[in-house]
């Protein structure tokens, strides 16, 4: 009975930790084969995706009843346009991302793409049509080759070259022994989390979905990685509906829209010259992430000159 249930209990496990941190759901599915907590509808039909344009309107969400995390959002992501949303810790960013991707359904109000409610469309219609590049990837213990060619397994090798020379991460794979047939996750060659996520962007460019869906690292990522994966992203969201949730600043100046969220509402909305314009509570983080990258940089030259 102890052996059983550890292995169930690791599985319950990964699927929490995959589910908070908004990892591949692809891989979820597959691996896992949990049944996930929304189910189609019996009459579900196929998404239809035209250009791909996405609209919130009035979402109100909880994970528990007596907590509400998002209090009625209402934004658009017109078809190929790029929308950004920003925010403190916990305001309910990542959460807008899952409800996107229906790892759960909004409590009231109406998410659709290309006006079709997602609640009325089958999750392997939607999913086929969304690409996620989440905040931390889990890869599989497999080569890099597979994990990139996962976004179109009938993709040639000369594609999965080129997906993971866009994604920047090429020139780091040719310089491995082993190329693109070396093993990597938990039993193979541990890769940085600026690496991961350069896997998982190739596998977008090699997925080239309609709708895509950014969660940015959070973790301090060396200037040089940050403008790598940045470069990256820009490449993958040209022209495509994009949702991408920001946490430095910086890489969000260009968007259409910026939503300021704030305890599960919208604080302020806007480009990023209106909202500095504002000088409200967008440019007051603006102000801050500035100071603490000239501080970083400082230090910087202080020990380049030790
Ligand atoms: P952000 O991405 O803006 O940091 P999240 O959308 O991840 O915030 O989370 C918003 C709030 O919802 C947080 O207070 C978080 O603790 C809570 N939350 C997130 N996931 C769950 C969950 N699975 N169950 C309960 N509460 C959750
Ligand atoms: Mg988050």
């Amino acid at each position: 009975l102890l052996q059983l249930s550890v292995p169930l209990n690791f599985i319950g496990f990964v699927y929490r930790e995959i589910r908070q941190g908004l990892t591949d759901i692809e891989e979820m599915f597959d691996l896992l084969e949990v049944k996930p907590e929304v189910t189609d509808a019996p009459d579900a039909k196929e998404l239809v995706i035209g250009h791909g344009a996405i609209s919130f309107k009035d979402v109100h969400f909880a994970y528990d009843a007596a907590r509400p995390i998002l209090k009625g959002i209402s934004f658009e992501v017109p078809a190929g346009k790029t929308v950004a949303v920003v925010g403190p810790s916990g305001a309910g960013k990542s959460t807008l991302s899952r409800l996107l991707y229906r790892f759960y359904d909004v409590q009231s109000g109406t998410i659709t793409i290309d006006d079709q409610d997602l609640r009325t469309v089958t999750q392997k219609s939607l999913r086929k049509v969304i690409g996620m590049v989440p905040q931390d990837t889990v890869l599989f213990n497999d080569t890099i080759a597979y994990n990139i060619r996962y976004g179109r397994p009938g993709a040639s090798e000369a594609e999965v070259t080129a997906a993971a020379e866009i994604a920047q991460i090429g020139n780091f794979i040719s310089q491995l022994p082993e190329g693109f047939e070396t093993k990597v996750g938990e039993r193979g060659l541990k890769l940085s989390g600026g690496e991961k996520q350069r896997v998982a962007i190739a596998r977008t460019v090699l997925k080239a979905p309609p709708v895509l869906i950014l969660d940015e690292a959070t973790s301090a990522l060396d200037t040089t990685t940050e403008q790598e994966i940045q470069t990256a992203l820009d490449v993958v969201s040209q022209n495509r509906t994009t949702l991408v949730i920001a946490h430095r600043l910086s890489t969000v100046i260009g968007a259409d829209e910026i939503i300021v969220l704030k305890s599960g509402e919208i604080a302020e909305r806007g480009t990023h010259a209106a909202l500095l314009d504002q000088n409200g509570l967008y440019a007051s983080m603006w102000n801050r992430q500035r100071e603490a990258t000239q501080a970083e940089e400082h230090l910087k030259q202080v020990r380049e000159n030790d």
